[in-house]
């Protein structure tokens, strides 16, 4: 059973599946798999016909830690401030929004249909009004469960509460002396003394705290988060009693998720600059492949993702899935079906023809589009127009090549006329080709085979055989699989082409 129907199944009843990111730098991959575990467990709750709401708390009243790698100098004096008081690091806006912005375009592409909710206006619509006298009056409760969940001692004045410092806007330098309701009276680092309104945002909970008091607040049933927050004594379990013993309702079922690897670089993580940011990642992969990384893989085994060297293969697979879910490929996989449910933006759409893989080549062949609607029309498909899906495809195929694909993938015809040297081996074989390609059927497999059985009489290798085309075509010792690649192209063209590096 997939991962999802199977966590579903034992939960009855309506159900508030809540995720959230602090918008303190890109949202990348990583963070995807936050939000789109939490849509696929959403997807799955409503074919099993729970009444549910999906909702994203973005928190951007958290203070920014620390000049990032990302951020230049001049944000050293906002470090402490919320992100939602911050201004962008580029254009209009708030330093929250600038990171929420291609976010949300993410969720569009990829089909979330999710609430998005900012703590800032939870805090200063004086929704957390009542939590927040709650955890005040209940501190001491909460500060034994904090010390003996985690094993720390806290502060010695510890307060379930960060006044924000109405003089230097930072919202972890104030040490709240006392509380009057509404007001929490403070000392800050800077030297000012004031006052904070519980009511209005001029503060919020400690992490520990508000996570509780967000499930608390909005019902909050089920929730998917990092191990990080899932280990013993980590923030789920101090959660967990805080939210059950203090405010008085049950913790939410989860599901932990294990991180995104980028291949060859580490853990993501927008702190250090190894991120592929969601949008970015949308240049170049189809919505519904993002999904389905996240889709095809169960939360607990950690995902290595690579846009570049192997990645072609993760398409190959993607396909592969959709493919066999149209009856024109074959997976062993007993989700395949509800891999591809959760991974299409609605109903499933497929077969995928022709592949990434090959309009890869495609485009390399053809770089001017005219030609490319020729050369799709070569390969039997009905391009209809480069305007449309098919023209989406090609663009984030484009992108891809631009931007990610290793060398090895990369190629352009060698123009008419450009002089190759050839061993005589070479030669032959190339030789052998014309002589029959006339009459030869235009196809991948007997292009593939009749150069295979060329290169085989003399007890030559294969190897040779292709190369030989390979130098001809684009100058290189290796190139997209040989049959494709010229029953891509124009048979006349190439010909000619064999015809002339021959004489
Ligand atoms: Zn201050």
């Amino acid at each position: 059973m997939h991962w999802a129907d199977a966590f579903i199944q034992k939960i009855e009843g309506p159900q508030v599946i809540s995720t959230g990111i602090s918008p303190s730098g890109p949202i990348h991959v990583g963070n995807m798999r936050e939000i789109l575990t939490g849509d696929i467990v959403f997807r799955a709750a409503r074919s099993k016909g729970l009444p549910v709401k999906f909702i994203f708390l973005s928190d951007d009243i958290d203070p920014l830690r620390k000049v990032y790698p990302f951020l230049d100098e001049s944000f050293r004096e906002h470090v402490g401030k919320p992100l939602y008081e911050i201004p962008s690091p580029k254009g209009e806006g708030t330093y929250a929004d600038h990171f929420m912005a291609p976010f949300r375009d993410s969720l569009e592409k990829l089909h979330i249909q999710v609430e998005i909710l900012r703590s800032s206006q939870l805090y200063e619509s004086g929704k957390f009004y009542e939590v927040i006298k709650t955890a005040i009056a209940e501190k001491d409760r909460i500060a034994r469960i904090l010390r003996e969940v985690s094993g720390r001692e806290l502060e010695e004045n510890w307060f379930p509460y960060s006044p924000k410092c109405s003089s230097c806007g930072k919202i972890n330098q104030a040490t709240a002396t006392s509380f009057t309701d509404p007001y929490v009276s403070y000392n800050c680092k800077c030297g000012h003394s004031g006052k904070s309104d519980i009511r209005k945002g001029e503060g919020k909970l400690p992490w520990r705290v508000e996570w509780p008091a967000k499930w608390h607040l909005l019902g909050v049933t089920i929730e998917s988060f990092g191990k990080d927050h899932g280990s013993a004594g980590g923030a789920y379990d101090s959660g967990k009693r805080i939210v059950e013993e203090v405010f008085g309702t049950p913790a939410p079922s989860y599901l932990i998720y294990e991180r995104i690897l980028l291949k060859g670089e580490g853990a993501m993580h927008s702190s250090t600059g190894i991120v592929i940011e969601s949008s970015e990642a949308l240049r170049f992969m189809p919505p519904e492949s993002l999904r389905f990384l996240i889709a095809r893989n169960s939360p607990l085994r950690h995902i290595e993702f690579d846009p570049k060297d192997f990645y072609l293969n993760f398409m190959d697979d993607y396909e592969k899935y959709f493919n066999a879910y149209f009856k024109k490929d074959t997976v062993s996989d007993p989700d395949l079906d509800a891999v591809v449910r959760y991974s299409s933006l609605e109903k499933p759409v497929g077969p995928i023809e022709p592949s990434y893989r090959h309009l890869v080549t495609l485009v390399q062949i053809y770089p001017d589009e005219k030609k490319l609607l020729h050369g799709l029309s070569l390969g039997g498909y009905a391009a209809k127009n480069i305007a449309g899906e098919m023209g989406d495809r090609i663009a984030l195929v484009k992108y891809w090549l631009d931007n990610y694909a290793p060398e090895s993938i990369k190629f352009s015809l060698l123009p008419r006329g450009t002089e190759v040297k050839l061993e005589t081996a070479e030669q032959d074989i190339l030789k052998e080709f014309l002589s029959q390609a006339e009459s030869l059927n235009w196809t991948a497999q007997s292009i593939h085979d009749s150069v295979r059985s060329i290169s085989l009489k003399d007890g030559g290798e294969p190897m040779t055989a292709f190369r030989a085309f390979y130098r001809v075509l684009i100058g290189k010792d290796r190139g997209p699989r040989l049959g494709f690649f010229l029953s891509e192209m124009d048979k006349k063209w190439v010909i000619d082409r064999l015809g002339e590096c021959l004489s």
